[in-house]
């Protein structure tokens, strides 16, 4: 069985096809989302989601979040005296959600679909397929997110011959799309965005002026007080979307702090934020060479779309209402489930063919003339240029600098810069010349990007027809075959908290949070249920455990722990 997967920032999911019908698989909890948070506890039990949320609360050092910013890169998370890769992190959460599938289900997840940010370059793809594979999934196909989306909104919408916009803001990362539907091609004219923005940046808004207005002095907060300001921030912001004036409430050094803020205050200290948002979008138009009037619908993605304050925006900006008929946070896995309909040739689902482009730009170093004659290195020349469909080829000459010059180098980058320096380098290549005047000798370099964002590198020497050719691979990914096998292992041996005590273990957590918050009689009576749940637990009984499970729940709610 294959499933579509949207594996976020913030939270992840799983989606499958049924009957012509992308559909949500919901997980252990009966919830759709699947915080995207792993921890490890005293025991060295690996907890996955929700539950590590909630157990990261009491013990911010054992657990981790956000790790898919740092996909493909060398950074490792200490949890609980092991050190993991952000790939690692991201696996577990996969096999999570495989597992959560399988049940709900009832056959074996073998395979995958995955969506990554447009934005995501080839290292942090590559990393995503690892991920995968670490969970014990094959992860042919990676979909980009806002082409995953579009699928949702092309496929059930049935308008023919629309350019849209997919407009999303997730966690920790803002992607903007420009497409167009034509029939069944589905064509993606333009992709910007930006890797540290999302709905994060909008809790931190509320943070930072919670902070001020309580002239807190933050350098004193421990881990525990941050994460609880974090939490009540984020309920907060959810509030304003309901509330013109909610009130925003947490313990700091013993004392409960407050703080009132209006719709109107809130959209006032976002405005840097939306002037970082409005930054991709204009280059996404100008990219795709159309007009801001030219886009027929914007679709949102990410559950930051939400946020009247970003629906009031695209209003402005665009004169129109954006759609919103599917979930924001549920359109990228209800497309990957059908990419992967269609990669599993299920009859019942539309054929919709995707042209992708290249995300970003693909170049070599060259050497510039001065005036006085001299060379200066380090410049870039721009091979693919960004947003070019894919799979392109293009091909530049380049000419030797020196008389009896012997060898080029070709180095590879990637980005926008003008100077080499500020780009990204991925790959390098030399090749013998035959040594002529300055100039005499020339290689045509040429860059072969395909849809699995791989690029394949191929230099000739112009003279003697010459031919090197080489597939740029990752600096950091090069885990080998082997690697990955004895990796695999390791991993394995790690237990992963078993799925049919996880409501419980949740309840438990919470209720040891929900205690350390309070003080006195509401301790007592947080207390007093806590033990009868314990004691419910060790029964084994199963309609006690439930009704002191109901009781504690009751009781949570009532001391305003929301959920
Ligand atoms: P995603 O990565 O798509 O799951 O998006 C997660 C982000 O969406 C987080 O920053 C959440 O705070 C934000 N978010 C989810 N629901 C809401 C809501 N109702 N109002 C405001 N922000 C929300």
């Amino acid at each position: 069985m294959i499933i579509g997967i949207d594996l976020g920032t913030t939270n992840s999911l799983a989606a499958y096809c049924k009957n012509k019908k992308a559909v949500i698989i919901p997980n252990r909890l009966q919830k759709n989302l699947t915080p995207s948070v792993v921890a490890v506890d005293e025991e060295g039990q690996i907890l996955v989601g929700e539950t590590a949320k909630e157990y990261g609360m009491l013990h911010p050092e054992r657990m981790a979040d956000v790790f898919k910013r740092f996909m493909g890169s060398k950074k490792e998370y200490d949890l609980g005296g092991r050190r993991f890769k952000p790939e690692e992190l991201s696996a577990f959460v996969l096999r999570c959600l495989k597992e959560d599938a399988e049940e709900y289900l009832g056959k074996k997840v073998t395979e995958a679909v995955i969506s990554v940010p447009a934005y995501f370059d080839d290292e942090r793809r590559k990393a995503t397929k690892l991920a995968g594979k670490l969970a014990g999934l094959k992860v042919e196909r990676i979909i980009s997110e806002p082409t995953a989306a579009a699928i949702t909104y092309g496929l059930y919408d049935k308008k023919e011959n629309t350019r849209f916009m997919v407009f999303d803001l997730g966690g920790g990362t803002f992607d903007v799309s420009i497409l167009e539907l034509y029939g069944t091609i589905l064509e993606v004219r333009a992709v910007a965005g930006d890797n540290y923005l999302g709905g994060e940046n909008f809790t931190e808004v509320i943070e930072q002026e919670f902070i001020r207005k309580n002239e807190i002095d933050i350098d004193k907060l421990d881990a525990k007080t941050l994460t609880a300001i974090h939490k009540a921030a984020e309920l907060c912001k959810r509030e304003l979307g309901e509330k013109k004036n909610p009130k925003m409430k947490c313990k700091v050094g013993g004392e409960t702090k407050e703080m009132n803020i209006t719709a109107k205050a809130y959209e006032k200290l976002c405005e840097p934020l939306l002037e970082r948002i409005r930054k991709p979008l204009q280059r996404s138009i100008t990219d795709a060479h159309v007009k801001i009037t030219d886009i027929d619908q914007v679709v949102l993605v990410g559950g930051a779309t939400r946020m009247p304050l970003i629906r009031e925006f695209i209003v402005k900006l665009f004169r129109q209402f954006p759609d919103t008929s599917v979930q924001p946070d549920e359109a990228v896995a209800l497309g990957a489930a059908i990419q992967a309909a269609m990669k599993a040739r299920d009859k019942d689902v539309k054929e919709i063919i995707l042209t992708d482009v290249c995300a970003f730009t693909l170049g070599t170093e060259v050497s510039v003339e001065r005036p006085d004659g001299s060379f200066e290195s380090g410049h870039y020349c721009p091979i693919i240029e960004r947003n070019t469909v894919i799979p392109a080829s293009r091909t530049e000459r380049l000419y030797t600098l020196h008389d009896d010059q012997e060898k080029i180098r070709i180095n590879v980058f990637q980005g926008e810069s003008r100077l080499t320096a500020n780009n990204l380098l991925i790959g390098t290549m030399d090749i013998r010349i035959p040594k002529k005047p300055r100039g005499e000798e020339s290689v045509d370099v040429t860059y072969t990007y395909d849809i699995n964002s791989i690029l394949e590198v191929e230099v000739k020497v112009v003279s003697t027809g010459r031919v090197k050719k080489q597939i740029i691979k990752g600096k950091y990914n090069t885990m080998t075959d082997e690697e990955i096998k004895n990796r695999l292992e390791e991993l394995s041996y790690l237990k992963i908290s078993p799925r049919d005590q996880e409501e419980n273990k949740l309840l438990l957590l919470r209720g040891e949070r929900c205690y350390e918050e309070s003080t006195g009689q509401r301790r007592t009576v947080i207390e007093r249920c806590m033990r009868e749940f314990e004691t419910a637990l060790d029964s084994r009984e199963r309609d006690q455990i439930m009704d002191a499970a109901d009781a504690l729940r009751k009781c949570l709610e009532e001391q305003g722990d929301e959920v």
